[in-house]
């Protein structure tokens, strides 16, 4: 099939190369000339494990290929997925100018049926919006579906080359055949299509994802109320994790969730409910909840150097929102970073993939390391802030002759608690209430 993909963001590049990684021609079109230069040239502008192999190999067989020119893309295209950011507007909404923009855009170009597939995270009502801006602008006959998705940063390849399931909202049996002919190959599996209409559709990411920032808070809950009664959280999830009906994934507590989607997208179906005049209390409290936690490790600090962070200087390990990403949009170490400096302390700071990303938005603010061990050259403290494997077993006795002291605040729980009080270091994790 020939698809145009609009925006070559973390969901439109994975999109566009999974598509064409199964014998589709895929041109995807970009606003920003230098990421759409650097593509055309075999660079990758994001890191995601596997994307680089899928990308070059489709490249080389001329079935990827990159433009700003959307006229030409979308020319012969018999799909359009559009995967443009939906960011919260200033009172918490989706903004939905991009995808309402180029809507128009198309609108204004095309002079066959084309599917028109919207792949961003919307509020419901969004498709008919969008059917509304071609039917005021063309009368070319188009199909809007809903096709939401969910992957997730890290493992972004395998979720769309494997993923558990397709949502798919339309009516339109031509548009549902298409559909189901490009996805045929993803679900071999056995996993499902699952057909709805076009509400239900956009309705459906909105509350998987609300759902997971609930399921997170709650463990960051359970996880604070361990530390002033003394249990033990790990022993808390692994108990309740082995219910079927609750499930082993999402209950490690951490800092609060990040990222470019759970915080925008919890609040916009907030905002969405009450447009509708319904109170959607648990979003609400999800909210300040998880406010709240991204000031638990600093909290920590604070207290352990009686509130004064004057001239202290700490190491951080991890920047981007989760391991195996560059992505540090909403990341916890942000605010991290910002509370410290605030406090009067200076910070070095190391991550596998989001050096680049962090060096562009904060510049001199910090100091940068090369890798994890010259980072702690000179700490007062080492906080851990991104769960990467690199960090999950390292030389302690090395950390401690270049840090000079013993003295971890992990918002991971990467380590064991004993073994840390057998190596002798003061250890303070989340949720876990033995403290060396
Ligand atoms: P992103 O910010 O990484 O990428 C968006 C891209 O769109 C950028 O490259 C930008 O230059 C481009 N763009 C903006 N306006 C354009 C225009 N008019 N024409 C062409 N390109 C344009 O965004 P993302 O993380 O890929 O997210 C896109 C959507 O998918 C959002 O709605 C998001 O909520 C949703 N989503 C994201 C993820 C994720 O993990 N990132 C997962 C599922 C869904």
């Amino acid at each position: 099939m020939k698809i145009a993909v609009i925006g070559t963001g973390y969901v439109g590049l994975v999109t566009g190369t999974c598509l064409a990684e199964t014998g589709n021609e895929v041109i995807c079109v970009d606003i920003d000339q230098l990421k759409v230069e650097k593509m055309q040239h075999g660079i990758i502008p994001i890191y995601e494990p596997g994307l680089d192999i899928l990308f070059l190999r489709n490249i080389s067989q001329k079935r990827l290929s990159f433009t700003t020119d959307l006229a030409m893309a979308i020319k012969d295209a018999q799909i359009i997925f559009m995967a443009l950011p939906t960011p919260p507007g200033e009172d918490g909404t989706a903004d939905l100018s991009y995808i309402l923009g180029a809507a128009a855009d198309v609108s204004k170009l095309i002079t066959s049926y084309k599917v028109i597939v919207n792949k961003s995270t919307v509020p419901v009502g969004t498709a008919d919006k969008v059917k509304a801006v071609f039917e005021a602008n063309t009368a070319v006959e188009v199909d809007v579906v809903s096709n939401p998705e969910f992957l997730r940063e890290g493992v972004a390849v395998e979720d769309f080359m494997k993923p558990d399931r397709v949502v798919i909202g339309t009516k339109s049996e031509k548009a549902m055949k298409l559909m189901t002919d490009l996805y045929a190959p993803y679900v071999r599996s056995g996993n499902p299509i699952l057909f709805m209409d076009e509400k239900s559709s956009e309705l459906t990411k909105y509350a998987a994802n609300a759902f997971l920032a609930t399921k997170i808070t709650f463990m960051n809950e359970i996880a604070n109320l361990c530390e002033l009664v003394h249990a033990d959280v790990d022993a808390v999830r692994l108990g309740i994790g082995s219910d079927d009906r609750i499930g082993k994934r999402f209950l490690f507590p951490g800092l609060g969730y990040g990222g470019s989607c759970f915080p925008k997208d919890v609040q916009a179906l907030s905002k969405s409910a009450e447009e509708h005049q319904y109170n959607f209390q648990i979003l609400k409290a999800v909210m300040t909840v998880n406010e709240k936690q991204k000031t638990v490790l600093v909290d920590k600090v604070l207290k352990y150097f009686k509130g004064n962070l004057k001239g202290k200087h700490f190491a951080l390990w991890g920047l981007a929102f989760k391991p195996e990403t560059d992505d540090i949009r909403e990341a916890p170490a942000l605010y991290i970073i910002n509370r410290l400096l605030l406090n009067g302390a200076t910070v070095t700071a190391f991550d596998p993939e989001g050096m680049n990303n962090i060096k562009g938005l904060l510049g001199d603010r910090i100091n940068y390391a090369n890798n994890q061990y010259e980072a702690l050259q000179d700490a007062d403290a080492l906080l851990i802030a991104t769960e990467w494997s690199v960090f999950r077993n390292p030389d302690f006795e090395k950390m401690e002759e270049i840090m000079g002291n013993k003295v971890i605040f992990d918002g991971r729980n990467l380590y064991d608690l004993q073994k840390m009080v057998d190596l002798g270091y003061y250890y303070n994790s989340i949720g876990r209430s033995l403290i060396s």
